[in-house]
């Protein structure tokens, strides 16, 4: 299943250009909006399994068109470190405990459109971003996946100099400009991936590769994760992860790279689709 917020309302991606608007497939059941689903997730994920093949109700729709498909996540943790590669170009070991920070809410953003640039040096970091389906607190690993809703594509966006700025590494002020939380396209459920575990993810700048790695060289999996944080902190539903960037960003590279004004940032993850956004100078 493929969940999307198209034009603001909560949908059902039927195929190619094709969505279903779920407030009308239910005939007012399920609100329009998106942000809600993921409190009756399981009663969703019934209703949405129950519907015919060809349901009436379907429009064709635009990618312009989709937004966030989690708008309002009340917790986003994010997680630094969590490819080896990634932590090597960064000159840091590999974490024996995830380092764990997070984006404010107001730096979530859709899959297309454009990022401002702030002043400095302005990073990209693909990432697969995990959503909660059901509450987990205290859950183990092995019992993870089943309070996932589905995953979707991230980016999370970093101005490197704030990030270090002060005694302490400033990670969540830093990552959290407006924008710099862009998410989608789509929601997609891990029952559609042969694999759940090993998702090929990567960025792109102005059409040339600049990352590419795969979800199965995460130091701690989506699995672990989970088990982890919500040894400590109640995970809710509609909740996000970002789960860590692999190698291939900006800081790593020599000489350092950052976004520019008129680049073109192209994010994937295999099996979910893409997002595209255009940096644009700030005033
Ligand atoms: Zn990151």
């Amino acid at each position: 299943m493929r969940v999307a917020n198209v034009s603001g309302r909560l949908s059902l991606v039927t195929g190619p250009g094709r969505a279903l608007d779920v407030e009308l497939a239910s005939e007012g059941r399920f609100a329009s909006d998106v942000q809600s689903v993921y409190e009756r997730w399981d009663e969703f994920v019934e209703f949405a399994a129950g519907l015919e093949a060809d349901p009436a109700g379907e429009l064709t729709v635009s990618p312009e068109t989709f937004g966030n498909p989690v708008p309002a996540p009340r917790q986003v943790f994010a997680i630094g470190l969590n490819y080896a590669d990634h932590a090597d170009e960064s000159s840091f070991s590999v974490p024996e405990e995830p380092p764990v920070f997070t984006k404010f809410a107001t730096s979530l953003a859709g899959p297309y459109g454009e990022i401002v640039l702030p002043q400095g040096n302005v990073d990209w970091e693909v990432e697969l971003v995990a959503v909660i389906g059901r509450r987990a607190h205290r859950v183990a690993a092995e019992n993870a996946w089943s309070h996932v809703a589905g995953v979707t594509i991230g980016q999370d966006i970093s101005e490197r100099l704030l990030q270090r700025v002060g005694p302490a590494p400033q990670f969540s002020l830093a990552k959290s400009y407006p924008g710099f939380g862009p998410i989608g396209p789509v929601l997609v459920t891990p029952d559609e991936f042969p694999d759940r575990d090993n998702l090929e993810l990567g960025c792109l700048i102005n059409g040339e590769q600049m990352q590419k790695g795969q979800t199965s060289d995460m130091v701690f999996p989506v699995p672990e994760l989970i088990a982890r944080l919500s040894a400590v902190t109640p995970l809710l539903p509609g909740d996000v992860i970002f789960t860590g960037t692999p190698a291939g960003v900006g800081l790593g590279r020599t000489p350092e790279r950052y976004l520019a004004p008129g680049d073109e940032l192209v994010s994937y993850v295999r099996g979910v689709g893409e997002m595209r956004h255009h940096l644009v100078a700030g005033s």
